[in-house]
């Protein structure tokens, strides 16, 4: 299995490659060559299966030779022990043809353990084999950060750093980032912004002196083995609801376009999905994109769904670059041309979208009236990005095929929102209720590069 970068000017890699180095050299992200298909008894054979079985035949055809089946089964068993659900992606339902996924019962409580958790097994085992070292740095306004210590915690061949913007992520988030206790976990508090700390990590990787010294390494939104991993919850729900004997549509909280771009590779892998709903808040650029008003970035607006507030959708690009034909040329034109402000979408691209997507967006006053709606009619207490999801899935959904909407936060991990909408606190799942107990461990540091660096140099582990 080859990989392949957006922009057609970067080397050809193998899984383990693209894994281990994230961004392709000419700006583009990797993706797989030719999609591997499933066949519909393929399929069906899924039904009953664990999750893990389920998430090492769906993955397998990806990863070439990178790992054996024996490995590669050990790194998916690890990946999902810290779950706290034996379904590691249950569905409930809530409506008649409305289901929910709920994505939330890993380690931080959010989506982004299911890529997180398994990427960490995976470097950790291909480190080891190359008898290296790597130090991963991230900038995160929450949820990603949480996830990368969790997943990263205690590893021998990786130190994880990650930098937030000292003051503003929620009380969960930052604890999930300063309690962990293992040697290898900094968490570093910048006085700064998100997009402070996300620039000072950019220059990191290109301080190239400094990146060669540390081995730098980034598991950033763009990765393709956090994608790959995101496609197993759409084969496992779909399939315990009838596929492929039976069509599902699937609506995703969006932000990076990462999770439902999982979703187009699960389709174009067979399973039979009919339509994919991004769903979007105030910050709606892939809404307006899809809706034919063209690619053209806005004004970042703080919302209740602060993991998708976003200026541009780093992952829409793997999107563009199937919906352009595979022409990297085309897709390198356009993201020179976003640079100055965005671009429009030629007629047949959009042809191809909308074959595959729909979308809808959800304002703030909609994600509160949908929390409590929610509440109200299907008792389920929702976090304000699920809720986005469940307001934009009610409107596009069509009777005759069952919808999926994907839960990608706990409620207690946004409990202010959640509570103002609801009445209702949402309290933490036992396993955590010690959180706010745990000693905290974190560095308070400049916005300052040299700074930085020098700390990081200072505290990693050879
Ligand atoms: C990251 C995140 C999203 C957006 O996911 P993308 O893959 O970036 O589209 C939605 N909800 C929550 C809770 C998240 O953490």
């Amino acid at each position: 299995m080859k990989y392949i970068s957006t922009r057609g000017q970067a080397p050809e890699l193998t899984f383990e490659e693209a894994m281990l180095t994230g961004l392709a050299r000419d700006g583009g992200l990797y993706v797989p060559a030719e999609i591997p298909e499933m066949r519909a008894d393929d399929i069906a054979a899924l039904a009953g299966l664990s999750y893990e079985e389920t998430a090492f035949r769906v993955m397998r055809p990806f990863i070439g030779d990178t790992f054996t089946d024996a490995e590669f089964q050990e790194i998916i068993a690890r990946a999902y022990a810290g779950f706290g659900h034996a379904a590691r992606a249950p569905l409930s339902q809530l409506a008649p043809g409305h289901f929910l996924l709920e994505l939330f019962h890993g380690p931080t409580l959010a989506f982004k353990d299911f890529a997180m958790q398994l990427i960490g097994q995976m470097f950790e085992e291909a480190l080891k084999r190359r008898g290296e070292r790597v130090t991963i740095v991230g900038a995160t306004s929450g949820d990603t950060g949480s996830a990368a210590i969790e997943a990263f915690r205690g590893l021998d061949a990786v130190d994880v750093f990650i930098l937030f913007p000292h003051g503003r992520v929620s009380e969960v988030q930052r604890r999930q980032m300063t309690t962990p206790e293992d040697a290898n976990v900094h968490a570093l508090a910048l006085a700064g912004d998100f997009d402070d700390c996300q620039a000072r990590v950019k220059d990191m990787f290109n301080d190239f002196a400094f990146r060669d010294a540390v081995k730098l390494a980034g598991v950033n939104s763009i990765n393709w083995a956090r994608v790959l991993a995101q496609v197993v919850y759409y084969f496992s729900s779909a399939v315990s609801l009838g596929a492929p004997h039976r069509p599902v549509s699937f609506t995703a909280p969006t932000g990076n376009f990462g999770d439902i771009f999982a979703g187009y590779i699960a389709r174009r892998m067979g399973l039979p999905i009919e339509k994919l709903v991004v769903a979007t808040n105030q910050n709606d650029i892939l809404h307006r994109a899809l809706s034919g008003q063209g690619y053209f970035k806005g004004e970042t607006v703080a919302s209740i769904s602060p993991s998708m507030d976003i200026q541009v959708s780093s992952n829409f690009e793997r999107a563009l670059f199937f919906a352009y034909g595979q022409d990297g040329g085309a897709v390198a034109q356009l993201m020179e041309e976003l640079k100055s402000g965005g671009f429009r979408i030629s007629q047949g691209a959009m042809q191809a979208l909308s074959e595959t997507y729909a979308s809808g967006r959800a304002s703030e006053e909609e994600t509160l009236a949908a929390i409590k709606a929610t509440l109200s009619q299907s008792a389920e207490l929702v976090c304000p990005h699920s809720a986005v999801g469940i307001k934009v899935a009610e409107e596009r959904r069509d009777p005759a095929t069952p919808m999926i909407t994907l839960a990608t936060a706990h409620p207690a991990k946004f409990p202010d929102a959640v509570e103002r909408a609801s009445g209702v606190h949402p309290p933490l799942p036992p396993r955590m209720s010690d959180l706010y107990d745990r000693p905290e461990r974190v560095t308070r540091i400049d916005n300052d590069l040299v700074a930085i660096e020098t700390h990081i140099k200072g505290h990693i582990a050879s």
